[in-house]
């Protein structure tokens, strides 16, 4: 959100172009939140949400874990002063020889959904603890993961076994139950499968230690969102209703919800025009879009609040697009977004709620624009 060190900033620095402004005192603010709701846990931070080495920094001080998917994010993460035995390795999708590099790092612990890439652990990274990824079905969630990652609860027992007989150690489970999630019974339908894949394999003498109960908590963009400490209640309460009294080692690992409301967007209106006259829906366009960093808008998924100078004026529906030439660039249509009829070219619009997911995912010059720059204070 707006904080009142964003807005300091934004009126002494002035700083031109549309960029991200991160506020690290709310960032601290989320961890010690996650850290009192779910104090059995350990945070591995989604390091790809907003890799900002002043973000890395202030998290591997606080203690935080960090869950990589890459080697360039893993030594972001140890440049920015995580030891190795706090770093994973999430993504199931690894080039064997990027395995062989994190391993020579140091790296010990790997997701995995296939024996296929069981096989390759086993080869580039011997001995060290794997957990095999779940599918969800990311109901409830507006950013869901879709079927991409994760496998079916009896193929997971499978791949378990694979890797204890290649030497490997068969540490547990993981998933994610979608981004911007919130329905609080999710975590309790993927700890139910989890605790089938414990048990199946425990039948067998394989004993798994660790839930990696993944990200998914949310920010809150136009609409309120349950607070940390429900999501720690809820996932507590889905813990010992599944494991009883045996509750395994558990991991979270949040990246929307650790700094998706720490940053704020500013912007600039381009160009307000109609299509014709009698239309009665503006067309918006800002110097920020699709391209720029909002690619979360995509199907309209993520929306976004905005704050304009003219807030408190009469409103009417516009269309809110980006500045390029490409006619995906365009934020919201299907439904169109209330801003003041007083709203005029060149008026600043602060964009809430983008610390996640933003500056990541902003191309490197489409169109000769620049990548988002941004700003952590
Ligand atoms: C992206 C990702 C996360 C973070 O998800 P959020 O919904 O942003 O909290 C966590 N774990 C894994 C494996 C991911 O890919």
């Amino acid at each position: 959100m707006a904080t009142q060190r964003i807005l300091d900033f934004l009126a002494t620095r002035r700083p031109s172009g549309p960029c991200l402004i991160v506020d690290l005192e709310v960032v601290r603010d989320n961890f010690n939140a996650f850290r009192r709701a779910l104090p059995d846990s350990k945070i591995y931070y989604a390091v790809k949400a907003n890799p900002a080495p002043e973000i890395l920094r202030l998290l591997a001080s606080m203690g935080s874990s960090f869950d990589t998917a890459s080697v360039a994010e893993i030594e972001m993460a140890m440049d920015a002063g995580a030891p190795a035995e706090r770093i994973s390795y999430g993504n199931t999708i690894k080039k064997e020889r990027d395995i062989a590099r994190a391993f020579e790092l140091g790296i010990r612990l790997f997701a995995v959904d296939c024996v296929e890439e069981v096989e390759k652990v086993a080869r580039a990274a011997p001995g060290s603890r794997v957990f095999c990824r779940v599918l969800t079905d990311g109901a409830g969630a507006e950013w869901p993961l879709s079927r991409k990652f994760g496998c079916v609860p009896a193929l997971a027992v499978d791949v378990l076994r694979q890797a204890k007989t290649l030497g490997l150690d068969a540490y547990g489970v993981s998933f994610h139950v979608g981004s911007q999630q919130t329905d609080l019974d999710a975590w309790d339908r993927a700890l139910s499968d989890a605790r089938q894949v414990f048990d199946a394999l425990a039948a067998e003498g394989i004993m798994l230690r660790m839930v990696n109960m993944g990200g998914g908590f949310p920010t809150r963009y136009l609409r309120d969102v349950p607070a940390a400490e429900a999501y720690g209640e809820a996932i507590f309460g889905a813990l010992s209703r599944h494991f009883g009294n045996r509750i395994p080692e558990t991991i979270i690992e949040p990246g929307r919800g650790m700094v998706g409301n720490a940053g704020v967007i500013k912007s600039e209106v381009v160009l307000i025009s109609k299509k014709a006259d009698n239309d009665n829906v503006r067309w918006v366009y800002l110097d920020i879009g699709k391209f720029g960093g909002l690619a979360e808008t995509m199907d309209e998924a993520i929306r976004y609040p905005l704050i304009t100078p003219r807030d408190g004026d009469e409103t009417a529906p516009c269309v809110l697009a980006g500045p390029t030439c490409d006619s995906a660039d365009v934020m919201y249509e299907k439904t169109p977004y209330p801003l003041p009829v007083t709203l005029t070219i060149g008026d600043e619009v602060l964009i809430e709620g983008t610390g996640a997911y933003t500056t990541t995912y902003s191309s490197v010059a489409f169109n000769g624009f620049e990548p988002l720059r941004s700003y952590v204070i």
